[in-house]
């Protein structure tokens, strides 16, 4: 188990080790604008690691510009390869749009916009990652939100769905995978912001005007009442019995989506299955 109680560097590093990053392996970053996957890029930069970084213009107006606006500074200021992908010029919508045409229909409807746009992002970068011959994919994720999903995962009564949680994604090796890594899984939300401040890190501050979830908001408004140690335990423990978690998943094996070929877990995959209500 890390020791929490260091700086943001050393346990980005000590992150870093657990996962057995390569300097060999390149790592395509998911730069969103924000301070955390800007953070990302910035470390993985500095302790000398392969980095390009990949946006996905999700055509949000504003929002979205100003997103790119940071990405774009902040891989000119790395020095690195930054790979775009703009929603509207590949799929012929915007992200708003999509995700309108899917929560309109029977299927789609009580579908939080969150976790569709996730899907589909998801996706999107799988695909796009194994084009560019990328063996990582590195996202923001930071404490905060892992001790969330794994809260949110406990209260629904279903810690399984927790199984492939970790700062490297656990459980899916296959071919068309591009293994996931997030090495900012043991750093808390609010030592992020200040070190992008002190850095003076080109980033988007605002939130995502899409981000609606109101059981996810209710649930990160109750964590935030809590300490970082607090949050730190929840990781502590959900580190403590992963290995149970393991054994409540049933044994799943990956196939490749009957539409798209992208790797499933189901005979269609859920970005099909979505896009398909969304038609
Ligand atoms: S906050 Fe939600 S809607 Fe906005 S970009 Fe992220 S996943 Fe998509
Ligand atoms: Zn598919």
């Amino acid at each position: 188990m890390i020791n929490i109680n260091m700086n943001l560097e050393t346990q980005f590093k000590q992150t870093l080790t657990k996962i057995k990053l390569n300097k060999k392996d390149k790592t395509l970053v998911a730069l969103s604008g924000g301070k955390d996957s800007t953070t990302v890029a910035y470390l993985l930069k500095k302790f000398g690691y392969k980095i390009e970084g990949f946006h996905i213009d999700l055509g949000m107006g504003s929002y979205s510009e100003k997103c790119l606006e940071a990405v774009r500074k902040l891989c000119k200021q790395l020095n690195i390869k930054l790979h775009l992908y703009d929603i509207k010029d590949e799929m012929g919508s915007s992200m708003c749009y999509i995700r309108s045409a899917i929560q309109t229909e029977a299927k789609g409807k009580g579908l939080k916009n969150c976790a569709i746009c996730g899907v589909i992002k998801k996706w999107i970068m799988n695909k796009e990652a194994r084009k560019l011959k990328a063996t990582k994919i590195a996202t923001g994720h930071n404490l905060d939100d892992e001790a969330q999903t794994f809260f949110m995962n406990m209260l629904k009564g279903s810690p399984q769905l927790s199984a492939n949680s970790g700062a490297i994604t656990r459980n899916v090796k296959d071919k068309k995978f591009v293994t996931r890594i997030k090495p900012l899984f043991y750093i808390a939300e609010n030592d992020i912001r200040t070190f992008s401040q002190k850095m003076k890190l080109p980033v988007v501050y605002e939130h995502c005007p899409c981000a609606i979830d109101s059981y996810r908001i209710q649930v990160r408004q109750f964590m935030n009442t809590l300490s970082t140690k607090e949050k730190e335990n929840i990781m502590k423990n959900f580190d403590k019995i992963f290995p149970l978690i393991q054994r409540l998943k049933k044994e799943e094996k990956l196939n490749y989506c009957e539409i798209c070929g992208e790797p499933s877990r189901n005979k269609i995959c859920r970005m099909c299955q979505l896009v398909k209500v969304g038609k």
